[in-house]
């Protein structure tokens, strides 16, 4: 499904480069979970943001769905992330003064949906996360797992193939980290393609892949049962 070659990334800000990615390669395919795991600083939010076509690389290939999207404008870019991809964030960044049910209603808007279809699919998703019996209520009076449900149901509400998490645990307690990891798990099995960033070992193990980023590049010392990612 995701195919990354060579891919690097050089942020230039004034006088100062920074190589956030060097050559990295990577092949996800249909289906599979896979978790990112990383010392700060190694590159695992810029290879998300990449993957989920929010940032461009400087070099390298990238190929999503069999189509090269490593040199499109924004507007095609746009129209592929709204189409296929969904993101989880560590903050969540729902919006604070709209409640559980206008956060999930304003992509689906700017998809053009119908209100129908948008009410059916935010009622559905809530009930998904547990959070059905919530929608009115606002960001501020859930709790950490809870807000993390709701920008998982926001993500979930597109119906994307693609789902991109980056440290969607790390705000929470264990227990909360676990029932996420769980939701996460059932997405998967119900088709979704996941690729997840984690500091969290055990989680990580509970993926279907684990892949290990070191200074901007995958690390081989992690086995790839996969086969396709050696570095
Ligand atoms: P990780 O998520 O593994 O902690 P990041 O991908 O966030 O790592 O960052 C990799 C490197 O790129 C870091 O040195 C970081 O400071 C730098 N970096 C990330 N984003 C930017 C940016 N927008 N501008 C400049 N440097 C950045
Ligand atoms: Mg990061």
């Amino acid at each position: 499904m995701l195919k990354m070659q060579g891919l690097s990334k050089v942020f230039q800000i004034e006088q100062v480069q920074t190589h956030a990615l060097r050559g990295l390669d990577l092949h996800v395919r249909e289906g599979e979970f896979v978790a990112v795991t990383g010392p700060s600083g190694s590159g695992k939010s810029t290879f998300l943001n990449i993957a989920g076509l929010l940032e461009e690389s400087t070099a390298g290939s990238y190929e999503l769905d069999g189509q090269d999207v490593s040199r499109l404008g924004d507007s095609q870019r746009s129209r592929i992330r709204n189409e296929k991809i969904g993101f989880i964030f560590q903050g969540f960044n729902l919006i604070p003064d709209l409640t559980l049910y206008d956060n999930i209603d304003v992509p689906l808007r700017y998809r053009g949906l119908g209100a129908k279809d948008r009410r059916e699919r935010i009622t559905s998703v809530l009930e998904r996360v547990g959070l059905g019996s919530r929608a009115q209520h606002y960001p501020g009076a859930l709790s950490g797992g809870q807000q993390q449900r709701a920008a998982i149901a926001r993500a979930l509400a597109g119906t994307p193939r693609l789902l991109l998490a980056d440290e969607p645990t790390g705000n929470l307690d264990t227990e909360m980290a676990r029932s996420v990891m769980e939701l996460l798990q059932e997405i998967n099995s119900a088709g979704a393609t996941i690729i997840m960033v984690t500091h969290d070992q055990e989680l990580a193990l509970r993926a279907s892949r684990n892949v290990h980023i070191v200074d901007g590049h995958l690390s081989d010392l992690v086995r790839q049962p996969g086969g396709l990612a050696a570095a």
